[in-house]
């Protein structure tokens, strides 16, 4: 998929995400609060895609060409009103060892973040991280918090629905370990749309 085609496919998860039209990079980025802010989210803990992020989750060769880079981990949701673990993907944390499968401390700061932001471009980047919208009171207040369109509600009850593939994903990586391949770090993007890399 074209970075284009990619680009209007996230945006109507996007809408269907946020239950309206007209989000995209333009209000849902402010690249002058993000640099004073200095990405307190993304170096607290990864944010966390949407299973329709990706092309097709249900096509197992592309998902571990995507975690067999090494830059994202399946991790767990904690549990949520008494219901079972929910497996989800997110970016690794530098935190995270190489284990691909349950990294139990949300990996600390996403190993995708600098000090220029995400290495991803925006519509590449998760759904989760996308779709935070910055929040000015943010930079004087740590428990000021960016509006998350895709909530932790969302995210666990979207996630829930693919736990077939994610278990299948999990035993092939259970006993694997993977280091961050640096030489793939530039093509992350390209792997994520199966762009011609
Ligand atoms: S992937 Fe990008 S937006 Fe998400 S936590 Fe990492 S640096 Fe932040």
């Amino acid at each position: 998929m074209t970075a284009e085609e990619y680009k209007n496919k996230k945006l109507e998860i996007y809408n269907r995400l946020t239950e309206s039209e007209g989000y995209n990079e333009e209000n849902l980025t402010n690249g002058e609060l993000c640099h004073k802010c200095g990405g307190k989210c993304c170096r607290n803990y990864p944010c966390v895609f949407s299973p329709e992020d990706f092309i097709d989750i249900y096509d197992l060769d592309y998902m571990k060409s995507i975690l067999d880079t090494g830059y994202f981990v399946i991790d767990t949701f904690f549990r949520y009103q008494g219901e079972d673990i929910i497996y989800y993907v997110r970016p690794r944390g530098v935190d995270d060892d190489n284990v691909v499968t349950d990294p139990d401390k949300r990996g600390r700061r996403c190993m995708l973040h600098t000090d220029n932001g995400c290495m991803l471009d925006f519509y590449t980047r998760p759904s989760g991280g996308a779709l935070l919208i910055p929040n000015p009171n943010r930079i004087i207040c740590e428990y000021s918090r960016c509006d998350a369109k895709y909530s932790s509600t969302d995210q666990y009850e979207e996630w829930c629905d693919y736990q077939d593939v994610m278990l299948e994903l999990l035993d092939y990586y259970s006993d694997k370990k993977i280091a961050p391949n640096v030489s793939k770090i530039y093509k992350l993007e390209r792997i994520i749309r199966q762009d011609e890399i």
